[in-house]
Protein backbone atom coordinates (compact mmCIF):
# COMPACT_ATOMS: atom_id res chain seq x y z
CA UNK A 1 0.00 0.00 0.00
CA UNK A 2 2.75 2.01 1.08
CA UNK A 3 6.67 1.84 -0.43
CA UNK A 4 9.06 3.68 1.26
CA UNK A 5 12.33 3.23 -1.01
CA UNK A 6 15.71 4.42 0.16
CA UNK A 7 14.63 7.65 1.38
CA UNK A 8 16.82 10.05 2.37
CA UNK A 9 16.05 13.58 4.30
CA UNK A 10 18.75 16.56 5.57
CA UNK A 11 18.23 19.92 7.07
CA UNK A 12 20.77 21.78 5.18
CA UNK A 13 24.08 19.23 5.56
CA UNK A 14 23.08 17.56 8.36
CA UNK A 15 21.51 14.27 7.66
CA UNK A 16 18.26 13.52 9.49
CA UNK A 17 17.10 10.16 7.42
CA UNK A 18 19.40 8.11 5.01
CA UNK A 19 18.19 4.60 3.33
CA UNK A 20 15.19 4.37 4.74
CA UNK A 21 13.26 1.19 2.99
CA UNK A 22 9.61 0.94 4.70
CA UNK A 23 6.54 -1.27 3.11
CA UNK A 24 3.61 -1.04 4.72
CA UNK A 25 0.55 -3.68 3.42
CA UNK A 26 -2.96 -2.89 3.86
CA UNK A 27 -4.21 -3.39 7.26
CA UNK A 28 -1.11 -3.26 9.04
CA UNK A 29 0.00 -1.68 12.14
CA UNK A 30 3.23 -0.51 12.20
CA UNK A 31 5.25 0.90 15.17
CA UNK A 32 8.00 3.05 15.21
CA UNK A 33 10.42 3.64 18.36
CA UNK A 34 13.25 4.76 18.06
CA UNK A 35 15.68 7.76 20.79
CA UNK A 36 14.56 11.27 20.35
CA UNK A 37 15.80 13.04 17.92
CA UNK A 38 16.51 9.60 15.39
CA UNK A 39 14.22 11.11 13.20
CA UNK A 40 10.59 9.44 13.89
CA UNK A 41 8.49 12.64 13.79
CA UNK A 42 10.63 13.95 10.38
CA UNK A 43 9.49 10.42 8.71
CA UNK A 44 6.02 10.84 9.23
CA UNK A 45 6.00 14.50 8.13
CA UNK A 46 7.85 12.88 4.79
CA UNK A 47 4.79 10.45 4.17
CA UNK A 48 2.26 13.71 4.51
CA UNK A 49 4.14 16.30 2.34
CA UNK A 50 5.22 18.26 5.47
CA UNK A 51 8.70 17.98 4.49
CA UNK A 52 10.35 17.91 1.00
CA UNK A 53 13.27 14.75 0.67
CA UNK A 54 16.23 15.09 -1.08
CA UNK A 55 16.10 11.61 -1.92
CA UNK A 56 14.23 8.32 -2.92
CA UNK A 57 10.54 7.21 -3.22
CA UNK A 58 7.65 7.03 -1.43
CA UNK A 59 4.70 5.30 -3.42
CA UNK A 60 1.17 5.08 -2.58
CA UNK A 61 -1.03 3.07 -4.12
CA UNK A 62 1.79 3.05 -6.50
CA UNK A 63 1.61 6.93 -6.81
CA UNK A 64 4.93 8.53 -6.73
CA UNK A 65 4.90 10.69 -3.35
CA UNK A 66 7.71 12.19 -4.39
CA UNK A 67 7.06 13.53 -8.18
CA UNK A 68 7.06 17.36 -7.50
CA UNK A 69 3.59 17.26 -9.41
CA UNK A 70 2.35 15.96 -6.42
CA UNK A 71 -1.35 17.61 -4.99
CA UNK A 72 -0.69 16.91 -1.10
CA UNK A 73 -4.22 18.24 -0.42
CA UNK A 74 -5.72 15.26 -2.34
CA UNK A 75 -2.86 12.70 -0.67
CA UNK A 76 -3.54 13.97 2.57
CA UNK A 77 -7.42 13.11 2.32
CA UNK A 78 -6.43 9.51 1.94
CA UNK A 79 -2.90 9.33 4.55
CA UNK A 80 -4.20 11.03 7.53
CA UNK A 81 -2.07 12.63 10.43
CA UNK A 82 -2.67 13.09 14.19
CA UNK A 83 -0.25 15.05 16.37
CA UNK A 84 0.96 15.58 19.62
CA UNK A 85 0.01 18.97 20.14
CA UNK A 86 -3.99 18.14 18.38
CA UNK A 87 -3.74 21.53 16.47
CA UNK A 88 -7.56 21.47 16.79
CA UNK A 89 -9.26 25.21 15.51
CA UNK A 90 -9.47 26.53 19.10
CA UNK A 91 -12.35 29.45 17.52
CA UNK A 92 -14.50 26.50 16.25
CA UNK A 93 -16.60 23.91 18.08
CA UNK A 94 -15.55 20.15 18.08
CA UNK A 95 -18.29 19.63 15.34
CA UNK A 96 -17.14 22.74 13.41
CA UNK A 97 -13.56 21.45 13.23
CA UNK A 98 -14.52 17.96 12.15
CA UNK A 99 -16.85 18.95 9.14
CA UNK A 100 -14.69 21.80 8.45
CA UNK A 101 -12.23 19.07 5.97
CA UNK A 102 -15.03 16.78 4.50
CA UNK A 103 -17.45 20.23 3.77
CA UNK A 104 -14.40 22.41 2.48
CA UNK A 105 -12.02 19.72 1.09
CA UNK A 106 -14.17 17.09 0.17
CA UNK A 107 -17.37 18.84 -0.82
CA UNK A 108 -19.36 16.42 0.91
CA UNK A 109 -22.69 16.11 1.32
CA UNK A 110 -23.59 17.96 5.12
CA UNK A 111 -26.05 15.87 6.20
CA UNK A 112 -23.87 12.62 5.24
CA UNK A 113 -20.46 14.27 6.89
CA UNK A 114 -23.00 15.21 9.90
CA UNK A 115 -24.42 11.94 10.75
CA UNK A 116 -20.62 10.27 10.31
CA UNK A 117 -19.28 12.79 12.44
CA UNK A 118 -21.80 11.93 15.22
CA UNK A 119 -21.06 7.96 14.95
CA UNK A 120 -17.40 8.93 15.14
CA UNK A 121 -18.05 11.37 18.41
CA UNK A 122 -20.09 8.37 19.64
CA UNK A 123 -17.86 5.61 19.35
CA UNK A 124 -15.07 8.00 21.04
CA UNK A 125 -17.64 8.65 24.02
CA UNK A 126 -18.02 12.40 22.97
CA UNK A 127 -21.06 13.51 21.64
CA UNK A 128 -22.01 15.12 24.15
CA UNK A 129 -19.25 17.54 23.77
CA UNK A 130 -19.97 18.41 19.58
CA UNK A 131 -20.46 21.87 20.54
CA UNK A 132 -17.86 22.72 23.24
CA UNK A 133 -14.35 24.16 22.58
CA UNK A 134 -10.95 22.81 22.61
CA UNK A 135 -10.62 25.25 25.23
CA UNK A 136 -13.02 23.26 27.09
CA UNK A 137 -11.96 20.06 26.88
CA UNK A 138 -9.51 18.11 28.55
CA UNK A 139 -6.20 17.16 27.13
CA UNK A 140 -7.44 13.60 26.08
CA UNK A 141 -10.64 14.54 24.47
CA UNK A 142 -8.85 17.28 22.94
CA UNK A 143 -6.70 14.38 21.26
CA UNK A 144 -9.72 12.08 20.88
CA UNK A 145 -11.48 14.99 18.65
CA UNK A 146 -8.16 15.47 16.81
CA UNK A 147 -8.59 11.38 15.48
CA UNK A 148 -12.10 11.77 15.05
CA UNK A 149 -11.20 15.13 12.44
CA UNK A 150 -8.57 12.69 10.74
CA UNK A 151 -11.25 9.95 10.76
CA UNK A 152 -14.34 11.70 9.18
CA UNK A 153 -12.55 12.11 6.21
CA UNK A 154 -12.13 8.48 5.64
CA UNK A 155 -8.61 8.13 5.25
CA UNK A 156 -6.65 4.92 3.90
CA UNK A 157 -3.76 5.37 6.33
CA UNK A 158 -3.26 7.09 9.51
CA UNK A 159 0.16 8.33 10.81
CA UNK A 160 0.17 9.45 14.24
CA UNK A 161 2.96 11.14 16.22
CA UNK A 162 3.38 10.69 19.61
CA UNK A 163 -0.07 11.50 20.36
CA UNK A 164 -0.38 9.96 23.81
CA UNK A 165 3.13 12.40 25.04
CA UNK A 166 1.88 15.32 26.44
CA UNK A 167 -0.93 13.93 28.56
CA UNK A 168 -1.76 12.82 31.58
CA UNK A 169 -1.26 9.27 32.83
CA UNK A 170 -5.54 8.29 33.21
CA UNK A 171 -5.66 9.95 29.69
CA UNK A 172 -3.60 8.01 27.56
CA UNK A 173 -5.59 5.44 28.28
CA UNK A 174 -8.63 6.53 26.83
CA UNK A 175 -6.50 7.44 23.35
CA UNK A 176 -4.84 4.25 23.40
CA UNK A 177 -8.33 2.49 23.46
CA UNK A 178 -9.25 4.60 20.73
CA UNK A 179 -6.30 3.45 18.18
CA UNK A 180 -6.23 -0.37 19.48
CA UNK A 181 -10.11 -0.15 18.42
CA UNK A 182 -8.95 0.81 15.14
CA UNK A 183 -6.25 -1.48 14.88
CA UNK A 184 -8.77 -4.10 15.54
CA UNK A 185 -11.29 -2.78 12.27
CA UNK A 186 -8.39 -2.93 10.21
CA UNK A 187 -7.20 0.49 10.07
CA UNK A 188 -3.50 0.65 8.16
CA UNK A 189 -1.22 2.67 10.71
CA UNK A 190 2.06 4.09 10.90
CA UNK A 191 2.42 4.64 15.04
CA UNK A 192 5.20 6.41 16.90
CA UNK A 193 5.24 6.23 20.56
CA UNK A 194 6.45 5.48 23.51
CA UNK A 195 4.11 3.40 24.91
CA UNK A 196 5.67 0.41 24.93
CA UNK A 197 2.69 -1.91 26.50
CA UNK A 198 1.06 -0.44 23.34
CA UNK A 199 3.71 -1.47 20.72
CA UNK A 200 4.01 -4.90 21.92
CA UNK A 201 0.08 -5.69 22.04
CA UNK A 202 -1.19 -3.73 18.77
CA UNK A 203 1.81 -3.35 16.85
CA UNK A 204 2.33 -6.01 13.93
CA UNK A 205 5.46 -4.69 13.50
CA UNK A 206 8.17 -3.09 15.11
CA UNK A 207 10.87 -0.55 13.27
CA UNK A 208 13.42 0.35 15.55
CA UNK A 209 15.30 3.69 14.28
CA UNK A 210 18.16 5.22 15.45
CA UNK A 211 20.43 8.22 14.03
CA UNK A 212 17.82 8.45 10.73
CA UNK A 213 18.40 4.76 10.09
CA UNK A 214 15.93 1.79 10.85
CA UNK A 215 18.08 -0.61 12.94
CA UNK A 216 15.60 -3.18 13.26
CA UNK A 217 12.29 -4.21 11.40
CA UNK A 218 10.73 -7.62 13.03
CA UNK A 219 7.70 -8.65 15.10
CA UNK A 220 7.25 -7.18 18.84
CA UNK A 221 7.54 -10.77 19.98
CA UNK A 222 11.24 -10.44 18.70
CA UNK A 223 12.07 -7.27 19.50
CA UNK A 224 10.72 -7.10 23.19
CA UNK A 225 12.60 -10.27 23.54
CA UNK A 226 15.37 -10.44 21.41
CA UNK A 227 16.52 -7.18 19.80
CA UNK A 228 19.07 -7.90 17.61
CA UNK A 229 21.11 -4.58 18.03
CA UNK A 230 22.96 -3.26 20.95
CA UNK A 231 21.64 0.02 20.41
CA UNK A 232 18.03 -1.59 20.64
CA UNK A 233 18.79 -3.57 23.66
CA UNK A 234 20.42 0.10 25.59
CA UNK A 235 16.45 1.85 23.94
CA UNK A 236 14.87 -1.26 25.84
CA UNK A 237 17.08 -0.79 29.15
CA UNK A 238 16.00 2.73 29.48
CA UNK A 239 12.34 2.17 28.91
CA UNK A 240 11.55 -1.00 30.92
P1 LIG B 1 11.44 12.98 19.43
O1 LIG B 1 11.33 11.59 19.97
O2 LIG B 1 12.15 13.88 20.37
O3 LIG B 1 10.15 13.53 18.93
P2 LIG B 1 12.19 12.43 16.66
O4 LIG B 1 12.71 11.06 16.50
O5 LIG B 1 10.78 12.68 16.29
O6 LIG B 1 12.46 12.89 18.16
P3 LIG B 1 12.79 14.44 14.70
O7 LIG B 1 11.88 15.48 15.23
O8 LIG B 1 12.37 13.73 13.48
O9 LIG B 1 13.14 13.39 15.83
O10 LIG B 1 14.19 15.13 14.46
C1 LIG B 1 15.27 14.45 13.86
C2 LIG B 1 16.46 15.39 13.76
O11 LIG B 1 16.16 16.43 12.84
C3 LIG B 1 16.83 16.07 15.04
O12 LIG B 1 18.22 16.10 15.14
C4 LIG B 1 16.27 17.47 14.91
O13 LIG B 1 17.04 18.38 15.63
C5 LIG B 1 16.34 17.69 13.42
N1 LIG B 1 15.26 18.57 12.92
C6 LIG B 1 13.94 18.32 12.99
N2 LIG B 1 13.22 19.30 12.40
C7 LIG B 1 14.12 20.20 11.96
C8 LIG B 1 14.02 21.45 11.25
N3 LIG B 1 12.83 21.95 10.88
N4 LIG B 1 15.17 22.09 10.96
C9 LIG B 1 16.37 21.58 11.31
N5 LIG B 1 16.54 20.41 11.97
C10 LIG B 1 15.43 19.73 12.29
MG1 LIG C 1 9.14 13.46 17.29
Amino acid sequence: LLEIQGLHKSFGDRKVLQQIDLDVTKGEVVVILGPSGCGKSTLLRCLNGLEPVQGGRIRYRGQDLTDNKVDWREVRQHIGMVFQNYELFPHMTVLENILLGPLKVQRRNKQEVLEQAKQLLERVGLLDRKDAYPRQLSGGQKQRIAIVRALCMNPEIMLFDEVTASLDPEMVREVLDVMRELAQQGMTMIIVTHEMGFAKSVGDRIVFMDQGQICEMTTPQQFFTQPQTERAQHFLDIFQ
